[in-house]
């Protein structure tokens, strides 16, 4: 089966590929010649995920899953939340969101956050929505080199490392989006 992911993030189809099933074909937007900028205008991560790849699969065709993400950090009542990727700014620097968190978060022993990953799949125009969360604490400064976003400052719970310490493996065992995805994978065998 032919199936678009429907992302321009090199990390994300990286990580989806490392675990998604070798009978599915996964094709990237670059792919299916898809260069344009997709709308992301929801106020929802489900909202946003399912926007994504109903604009694929109304003018493209094909059938298509899209992911979407927020870090909901608790004690900033939820935020980045929708506004992850441009917390600080339209850039959308990693660098910057990191910094941004750190300085609001100051000296703040309440650091418990999430991810929270919703995908969403249309196959022949059905509509399906797999969420996945990861729970952690965001720690006081950056550490690791791996992942990508906001990995160097989230602890996932349970552990002493931030997810950019963990290889790509280990991340994906616990990872909201790792989590989301073997819900889509177990749904895609069944079909
Ligand atoms: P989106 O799902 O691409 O809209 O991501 C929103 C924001 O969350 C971006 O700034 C991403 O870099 C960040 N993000 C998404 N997934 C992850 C992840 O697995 N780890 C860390 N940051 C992430």
């Amino acid at each position: 089966m032919k199936l678009v992911f429907s992302t321009n993030n090199k990390n994300k189809i990286k990580e989806i590929r490392a675990l998604i099933n070798n009978s599915i074909e996964l094709l990237s937007l670059e792919d299916i010649n898809c260069n344009e900028e997709i709308p992301e205008t929801s106020d929802t991560i489900a909202g946003n995920a399912l926007q994504k790849a109903k604009y694929v699969f109304d003018n493209y065709g094909y059938n298509c899953f899209a992911d979407d993400t927020g870090l909901e950090i608790d004690s900033l009542n939820g935020d980045p939340g929708i506004y992850s990727a441009r917390y600080a700014g339209e850039q959308r620097d990693a660098n910057d969101n990191m910094d941004k968190v750190l300085v609001n978060l100051k000296e703040n022993p309440n650091r418990t956050a999430h991810f929270k990953t919703v995908i969403a799949l249309i196959i022949n125009g059905e509509e399906t929505l797999f969420e996945g969360i990861a729970k952690g604490e965001i720690t006081q400064s950056k550490s690791g080199f791996e992942g990508f976003g906001y990995d160097p400052i989230f602890q996932p719970e349970g552990y002493d490392i931030t997810f950019s310490e963990m290889s790509l493996e280990e991340k994906n065992k616990i990872s909201h989006r790792g989590k989301a995805v073997l819900k889509l994978t177990e749904y895609l065998t069944l079909l």
